[in-house]
């Protein structure tokens, strides 16, 4: 999505050697016409697949999916975290580990937002390493829900979370993908 990377290109800033900074737009800061943007372009791409639900993670996932939930007229549902919680009957519960912030949160999701055969879209801010993608994954398994795709605002194609996904086969439409970061700089797929 051109658009998308222009604004990368030009307010991203790359940290280290695999984080890039978007606060200005997406992370901190939300630019609500880029983010409707998004939200068209995922509904685009699945317009045909018949979605009854759109699930994220708070807090960064939310401002994409709730424009592409519009978008397709289906509600959105975020996964909570929580530091640490005992498991309820009422919830369904999953660890993911953040290679960001060098913690393991719960995320938890009230079981009474998600029915067993439910199509389902994912989206979510980035994808990196995956382990949010897997902890969703895990919690659409416990409900019998069907992950129909992962819609990604920016995909790091250099870290291995698309692997999880391609081997459940399941549909990823990254609407940015990073090929590398060089010298500071990003460097699209
Ligand atoms: P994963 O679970 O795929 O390793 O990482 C996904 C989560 O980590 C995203 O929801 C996002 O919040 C955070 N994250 C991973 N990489 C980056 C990055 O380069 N920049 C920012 N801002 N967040 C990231």
């Amino acid at each position: 999505m051109k658009m998308l990377e222009n604004r990368i290109a030009a307010e991203g800033r790359v940290l280290g050697t695999d984080i890039l900074k978007v606060d200005a737009f997406l992370n901190h800061q939300i630019d609500p016409v880029l983010m409707q943007a998004i939200g068209k372009e995922i509904a685009r791409l699945f317009d045909h697949d018949r979605i009854d639900k759109i699930v994220t993670v708070e807090t960064s996932g939310i401002a994409p999916a709730v424009f592409a939930a519009a978008e397709l007229g289906v509600p959105l549902v975020f996964a909570k975290k929580k530091a640490a919680i005992t498991m309820t009957d009422e919830n369904y519960m999953a660890d993911v580990y953040s290679f960001t912030k060098k913690e393991t949160n719960h995320i938890i999701i009230d079981k009474k937002f998600l029915s067993a055969g439910e199509r389902i879209l994912l989206v979510d801010d980035f994808l990196a390493n995956g382990q949010a993608m897997n902890g969703l994954l895990a919690i659409m398994d416990a409900a019998q829900a069907s992950v129909v795709g992962a819609a990604i605002v920016i995909e790091k194609a250099f870290q291995p979370g698309h692997e999880i996904l391609d081997e459940r086969g399941i549909r990823l439409e990254s609407l940015a993908k990073i090929a590398d970061f060089k010298d500071g700089k990003v460097i699209f797929a």
